[in-house]
């Protein structure tokens, strides 16, 4: 570890990945740390992404493919299904990664393009000069080390504490704290072709249940409740293992794991002075889905490139930086994020029995585009009563 680089990024997750790559692409001086001992692991990840989303960054390899999928089916209250995709997908939806292996492969990307790498090494506060952050102190293998850096990218997930150390309010509500619990289950009958979402306020209060494929008879099984909901005897993972005992009561679990997803706004600001907020960091993982993959990936190389052109112009004050805020926020990411925000809010007001109905009249439409505004127009359509309850909502489409 040197005693300084042009740009500092602080977490090896797909947005340090993506920013670390693309700013030492660019010619940058780059230090990645990870702080655990080992990239993509554990997975707290139910691994899924859209194709499409994915390709606007790299090719899917079989290496880190767990399963392709062509349809995603939604379950509600009272076991209705609806399904999006299938034979008319035309080879979209989606794919349930391997992360253990696909975050290696983002960051040995970042290596490949000139990005020092260092695991098992831990950010512990920023380096302060003037009230701007200059750099980090690290802490790896028992030493210290003072890291100072032009532009510092944060990227160190839901549980991130380097934009609040900054000055950054970066408080999440409780409410909108998903507490999750997962599972790799085996033995199972799946469809290994599709996603499975289950909807239910009494199974999964203010969230849901998914169980994503991950090859022959595997699936990972989880679930995410609101953190206002999780208590004594009604843990997410409690929700969780009644589900596994109605649903697969021989599966074998091989894995458990548990996490957090901010279901919250994005960071009021996502920049400071010499300092970039990326991914999970900076609240931008969808508000209905949990899905922060593509989003990190995103901002992550956003990032990258604003760090690089800040540097070159001898400018990396919080108004040089704030195009990377506004580009994210102004384009198609920010608009998702509000109006999803917005078809959160009106979801957890309702009830089960409100789930079936609008799962009911879901029966006899045909769609294969499964994104979230796509499927709430749908749902507008088949359930005009929605638009006088929720006018907000309506107008956010
Ligand atoms: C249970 C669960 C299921 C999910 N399912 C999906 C899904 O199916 N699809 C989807 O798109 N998204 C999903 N997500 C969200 C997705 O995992 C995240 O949005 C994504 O990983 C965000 O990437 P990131 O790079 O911002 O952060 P992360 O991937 O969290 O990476 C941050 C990294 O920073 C490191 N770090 C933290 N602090 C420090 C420090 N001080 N010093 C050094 N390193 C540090 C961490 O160890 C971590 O490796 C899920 C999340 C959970 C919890």
């Amino acid at each position: 570890m040197k005693e300084a680089y042009d740009c500092l990024v602080i977490g090896g997750g797909p947005g340090g990945a993506l920013a670390a790559k693309t700013a030492a692409e660019k010619g940058l001086s780059v230090l990645l740390i990870e702080k655990r001992p080992a990239i993509g692991a554990p997975v707290r990840c139910a691994e899924g992404i859209g194709k499409e989303a994915l390709a606007e960054f790299i090719e899917p390899d079989p290496k880190w493919v767990a399963a392709d999928l062509d349809k995603a089916i939604l379950i509600g209250p009272d076991g209705t299904k609806f399904t999006i995709g299938g034979d008319h997908a035309g080879g979209k939806v989606g794919y349930v990664l391997d992360r253990k292996v696909f975050d290696r492969e983002l960051v040995w990307q970042a290596a490949e393009a000139g990005a020092e790498v260092q695991v098992h090494a831990r950010a512990s506060a920023p380096i302060m000069i003037d009230g701007k952050v200059s750099g980090a102190i690290i802490h790896q293998h028992g030493q210290t080390y003072e890291v100072r850096a032009k532009v510092v990218i944060a990227a160190d997930g839901v549980e991130s504490k380097f934009a609040k150390w900054a000055g950054i309010n970066t408080t999440v509500p409780l409410a909108e704290l998903e507490t999750c619990a997962q599972y790799i289950l085996n033995d199972i009958d799946i469809d290994e072709r599709a996603n499975l979402f289950y909807f239910s306020f009494d199974a999964a209060p203010w969230g849901y249940i998914w169980v994503f494929p991950k090859g022959h008879r595997c699936a990972n099984v989880g679930i995410g409740i609101a953190g206002t909901k999780s208590g004594d005897g009604h843990r997410a993972k409690d929700y969780l293992d009644r589900f596994i005992a109605r649903e697969f009561p021989n599966g074998k679990i091989t894995e458990l794991i548990v996490g957090g997803v901010s279901a919250c706004k994005p960071l009021e600001s996502t920049v400071a002075d010499n300092l970039i907020v990326v991914g999970d960091a900076a609240r931008l993982s969808d508000p209905i889905t949990g899905g922060g993959i593509y989003n990190a990936m995103y901002t992550g190389r956003l990032a990258g490139e604003v760090a690089a052109d800040a540097i070159k112009n001898g400018d990396t004050s919080r108004k040089a930086l704030m195009i990377y805020d506004k580009t994210w926020r102004e384009g198609s990411l920010g608009h998702a994020l509000a109006r999803n925000y917005a078809v959160k809010e009106a979801f957890i007001k309702m009830d089960d029995n409100k789930l079936n109905s609008i799962i009911h009249s879901m029966s006899d439409l045909s769609l294969d585009d499964i994104s979230v505004k796509a499927l709430v127009k749908e749902i507008f359509k088949a359930n005009p009563w929605l638009a006088l309850e929720l006018p907000r909502l309506l107008r956010a489409l």
